[in-house]
């Protein structure tokens, strides 16, 4: 059944980003829903050691404890996929089963890693296959690595991590060729390069190499892909917010994007794509949002 009721906000997405604005609104006492379809990036990953005093932490232990945290501050929430967002005087907010109404409205939906399609991936994401420097970078150190990619950002990574981590690199790339100068610089820096597509990881425990489509094999111990991100931001699409020509879009520092009261939080903007940032974003737009719900009311009472 629609709900009539009118949320001050609604946060789209129950990643870092969604769950620290919602800790902040919730303690402001302010009345939140939080959707989520469940199983953003954060839960993918297994072993995050770069959170400010937290040796070592999984995704899954922030979400399910954000949540409980949330819950506890009188968040409610619940479980759906957002399709559309539309704003008349307030906010209608269309999941694929009902639609909700709120004042202003923190989108904190993410982006998900574009994969290749390779036979037994998922045994190794997040263990010994990476796509992000930064999250996994420093886990590859000294180990047997494999970069896999379709253009030159292949080869330009294989560069920054032999610089920072291991000395032991092959680039597999899908396409034949890469300039002339590049195979040169890759020679010059002891790194390989193989043309061809990979079709399976092998290995049980331990990954131990990638099987190409002419059946070759390419040993290694872990394994950066760097095919990038999508968004998801489908269900904004309704709406006339300006993006920069990367296709991020552009948010005022604390995080409001072009269309008034609707801030975006975490890699859809600007951002790195990082847990204490999308949560640093989202405590600050919490902070404004809270800020524009208290100018409101006053300027309620001025006028009456
Ligand atoms: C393998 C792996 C390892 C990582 N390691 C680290 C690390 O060590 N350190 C680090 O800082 N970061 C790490 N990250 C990155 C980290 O997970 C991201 O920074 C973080 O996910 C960003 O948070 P977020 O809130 O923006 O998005 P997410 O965590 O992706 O959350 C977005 C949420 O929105 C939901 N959603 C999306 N679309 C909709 C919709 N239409 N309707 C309703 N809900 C929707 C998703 O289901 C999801 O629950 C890692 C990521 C991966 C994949």
């Amino acid at each position: 059944m629609a709900e009539k009721r009118i949320y001050d906000s609604i946060i789209i997405g129950a990643g870092p980003g969604g769950l620290q604005a919602a800790i902040y609104l919730g303690r402001y006492r302010r009345d939140v829903l939080l959707i989520d379809r469940t199983g953003g990036r954060t839960w993918h990953a297994k072993h995050i050691e770069n959170f400010l005093s937290q040796k070592l932490i999984t995704g899954e232990e922030i979400i399910t404890k954000g949540m409980e945290q949330a819950k506890s501050f009188g968040v409610k929430i619940e479980k759906g996929k957002v399709t559309s967002v539309t704003k008349r005087d307030h906010f209608e907010v269309q999941t694929e089963k009902d639609v909700y109404h709120s004042l202003f409205v923190i989108v904190s939906s993410g982006v998900y890693d574009i994969l290749p399609p390779v036979e037994n991936l998922y045994s190794f994401f997040g263990t010994s296959f990476f796509t992000c420097v930064d999250c996994d970078g420093y886990r590859t150190t000294g180990k047997k690595m494999v970069i896999l990619g379709n253009d030159i950002e292949a080869v330009n990574h294989a560069f920054a991590m032999r610089e920072m981590y291991t000395p032991d690199i092959t680039v597999i790339l899908d396409s034949p060729r890469i300039p002339p100068e590049y195979e040169e610089e890759l020679k010059d820096e002891n790194i390989r390069f193989v043309a061809g597509r990979p079709v399976r990881l092998v290995g049980k425990e331990n990954l131990e190499a990638v099987e190409l489509d002419n059946g070759h094999r390419i040993a290694c111990e872990v394994i950066m892909s760097t095919y990038g991100y999508h968004r998801n931001d489908d269900f904004l699409s309704g709406l006339p917010l300006k993006r920069n020509p990367g296709g991020y879009f552009i948010t005022d520092p604390h995080y409001e994007s072009s269309l008034s009261g609707l801030y975006i939080v975490g890699p859809l903007n600007t951002g790195h794509d990082q847990v204490v940032i999308a949560a640093g974003e989202g405590a600050v737009a919490a902070i404004e949002l809270n800020k524009r719900l208290i100018e409101r009311k006053k300027m309620a009472y001025f006028l009456e």
